[in-house]
């Protein structure tokens, strides 16, 4: 039960409520007891003076018995208040009298004089003005007040009965204790109803989602309130899903475009062996050529399947750098030699310019990688008797490597593209010019190892004079 939020939010609610409500009725109550008790207390002191006074006038009046105790009996008989009951006791706590509640209307049951005498007399000598005072099962407001009238001492207590106040606080109390648990009662029923309305929303977006498969990645869960912190859910929940869409068709066309790449080189494979065993006797010479056909077929295949790895490992951020310390000039220089056959072969010339001794901390294998695509590219697209330069040097706290052909250029419209995957500006062309054409990988996986290592690559320029390609390396001392 516990795991619905919903059940969770009410249960805290409710909680916060009842503690609320509580606290509240309590205060109210400590309040209002508190009141009564310091009304209480000014009445008596009132009570009492005026008693006092009374005891006094009635010992001033020359036309009147003159000694204390018919002073205190004319005070008692003019002190008739309901709920109030006036005990004097001299100071050695013998009763001097006492107002009598029987004679007063709609009184209380008033205490006989002998519970007076048994609660009252030993607090004759205490000092304390105000006390609560039980006399049988009544509980009163007591006033203790020692006066003397004509050197006699005596003590006035003035005793008030709570009984109709703290009537009234039960009221209030049990008023309380039906009012609360029904408040609460509400208040947990409003705030199951209010959790269930506002978290509607997100069991109708749980539920679209758990419809939302591979098959149906098109589809979006509905926004109801787009400003709200719900419908700011839902919207990024569509974004992702809008990522995850892209991915899911990057992936699919990554793997039609794969298999279709491979798809030429295994037919000219199969058709290859096929029309060279169709015949029963063939020359040395014809299975020769064919077999160089199938090698160069074989080596194409084996580099498409070479650089498709390497794209989908980079992809799922598997391919870890092999990070060295090593001179990057060496490695152009070294480059430059290696693609110099190659080059010859179509007679262009490959020249290479580099600053000394510029120190790197790369992975070295994906560098050279990285640069043998470029310059294979240049000799590539450069028809006969062009020209090929390498050129490395440091600048602005970066490595600037360029590759400049004397090539025909990629058109200015193609140019924004040939960092994709697959992208070939003429595949015609990429095929047949050198027998082993590119699968359109070469750039992108130029351009992730560039990448990789915090660097960037770029086609600075490309004219039908030739193309310049500028990769930019983070500058790492040994
Ligand atoms: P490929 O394996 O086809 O060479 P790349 O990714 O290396 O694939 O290159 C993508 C496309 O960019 C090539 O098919 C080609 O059309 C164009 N291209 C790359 N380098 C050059 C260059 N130096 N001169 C002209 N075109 C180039």
């Amino acid at each position: 039960m516990l795991n619905s939020v919903r059940i969770r939010l009410t249960l805290w609610y409710t909680a916060a409520m009842a503690i609320v409500l509580v606290i509240l009725a309590g205060a109210t109550y400590l309040v209002l007891r508190q009141n009564v008790v310091r009304r209480a207390d000014a009445n008596a002191t009132e009570l009492a003076d005026s008693f006092l006074a009374t005891v006094n006038a009635e010992l001033g009046d020359a036309s009147k018995p003159d000694s204390v105790d018919d002073g205190i009996s004319a005070a008692i008989s003019e002190h008739r208040f309901r709920d109030v009951l006036f005990v004097v006791f001299d100071p050695q706590g013998d009763f001097l009298g006492a107002t009598d509640a029987h004679s007063l209307p709609g009184h209380w049951a008033s205490p006989t004089r002998e519970m007076l005498v048994a609660s009252l007399r030993p607090l004759v000598q205490v000092s304390q003005a105000f006390r609560t005072i039980y006399i049988g099962d009544r509980e009163y407001r007591g006033y203790v007040r020692h006066f003397s009238i004509d050197q006699q001492e005596a003590t006035l207590f003035v005793l008030q009965s709570l009984h109709r106040q703290n009537e009234f606080l039960e009221t209030l109390a049990s008023t309380f204790g039906i009012v609360i648990p029904l408040a609460i009662l509400l208040a947990g029923a409003g705030g199951y109803l209010l959790a269930k309305r506002s978290l509607s929303p997100v069991v109708t977006m749980g539920a679209q989602a758990s419809r939302i498969g591979s098959e149906n990645l098109h589809k979006r869960l509905q926004v109801q309130n787009p400003r709200d912190e719900l419908g700011h859910l839902a919207a990024s929940f569509n974004e992702l899903l809008d990522r995850l869409n892209q991915s899911f068709d990057r992936q699919r066309r990554f793997v039609a475009d794969a298999s279709h790449e491979l798809r030429t080189p295994v037919a000219i494979l199969c058709g290859e062996a096929e029309v060279t065993l169709a015949q029963e006797k063939r020359t040395e010479q014809e299975y020769r050529e064919s077999l160089h056909i199938l090698r160069e077929e074989a080596k194409r295949l084996k580099h498409i399947v070479e650089d498709l790895f390497t794209l989908a490992r980079a992809d799922a951020g598997q391919h870890p750098l092999a990070l060295s310390d090593f001179y990057l000039d060496e490695l152009v220089a070294e480059c430059s030699r290696s693609v110099r056959t190659l080059a010859s072969a179509k007679q262009i010339k490959v020249s290479c310019e580099t600053s000394a001794e510029l120190p790197i901390h790369a992975d070295e294998e994906l560098l050279r990688r990285m640069l043998i695509n470029l310059l294979d590219n240049a000799i590539k697209y450069t028809p006969q008797g062009g020209s090929v330069s390498l050129r490395c040097a440091e600048g602005d706290g970066q490595y600037r490597l360029t590759v400049e052909d004397s090539g025909q250029g990629i058109p200015v419209e193609l140019q924004p593209r040939i960092f994709e995957r697959f992208f070939r500006a003429d595949k015609a062309r990429s095929r047949g010019e050198t027998g082993s054409g590119g699968a359109g990988l070469g750039l992108t996986i130029a351009a992730w190892i560039a990448g990789a290592h915090g660097g960037k690559i770029e086609l600075t320029k490309s004219t039908p004079e030739g193309s310049l390609f500028t990769v930019f390396l983070q500058k790492t001392s040994l």
